[in-house]
């Protein structure tokens, strides 16, 4: 599967296939930078820099095989500050799905923040991205999500969703070891 311009930016709006019966989650949210890819001081703006840790493509493929939707979860508040140009998201943002796919991974969705602090509701540590991934799939239930990321933001903004926030370490994201529905990986 291919994603949309529009949703590598976070402005997807198509319903978000329901995840297979029996998957392990419905929605599994990945935050992107220090998540799946190496952080950089500032921002990643250049395909080039964007280094994937090195578990998270075996990871989100894990998640994609075990019949889950992945909705990658990101702020990006360097389009509002005017640092981050926006065709270089998109550049980076395709090259993330790029390096997955390579190893057989995909996201299902984006939902991305392009705004600056204290100005709306969907940079995290508010529960936007992950409300409106979750209006996109109303098969969903919170309870059975859950979110991966590196930072407090990351895990107040599930808290805040109603769903189960897991830190990942300086590695970044771990491969899970996904077994039936209900079961909690790593
Ligand atoms: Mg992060
Ligand atoms: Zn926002």
């Amino acid at each position: 599967m291919s994603l949309s311009d529009a949703e590598l930016l976070g402005r997807g709006t198509d319903l978000i296939a329901p995840a297979s019966p029996g998957a392990p989650y419905d929605l599994v949210f990945l935050d992107r930078d220090g998540t799946l890819n190496e952080h950089r001081p500032g921002y990643v703006d250049r395909p080039g820099d964007l280094i994937l840790l090195p578990h998270a493509v075996a990871a989100v493929r894990a998640f994609n095989d075990a019949g889950a939707r992945v909705v990658l979860v990101t702020n990006q508040r360097g389009i509002a500050t005017g640092v981050l140009h926006e065709a270089d998201l998109l550049a980076v943002q395709r090259e993330l799905v790029r390096q997955l796919a390579a190893g057989g991974a995909h996201l299902d969705a984006v939902q991305l923040c392009p705004h600056e602090q204290a100005t709306c509701a969907c940079r995290k540590p508010a529960p936007g991205l992950l409300l409106t991934a979750l209006n996109r799939a109303p098969w969903a239930d919170p309870a059975h999500c859950v979110l991966f990321g590196d930072q407090d933001s990351d895990l107040r903004a599930a808290r805040a969703a109603g769903v189960r926030g897991v830190r990942v370490g300086p590695a970044g994201l771990a491969v899970p070891s996904v077994r039936g529905r209900g079961s909690r990986a790593l």
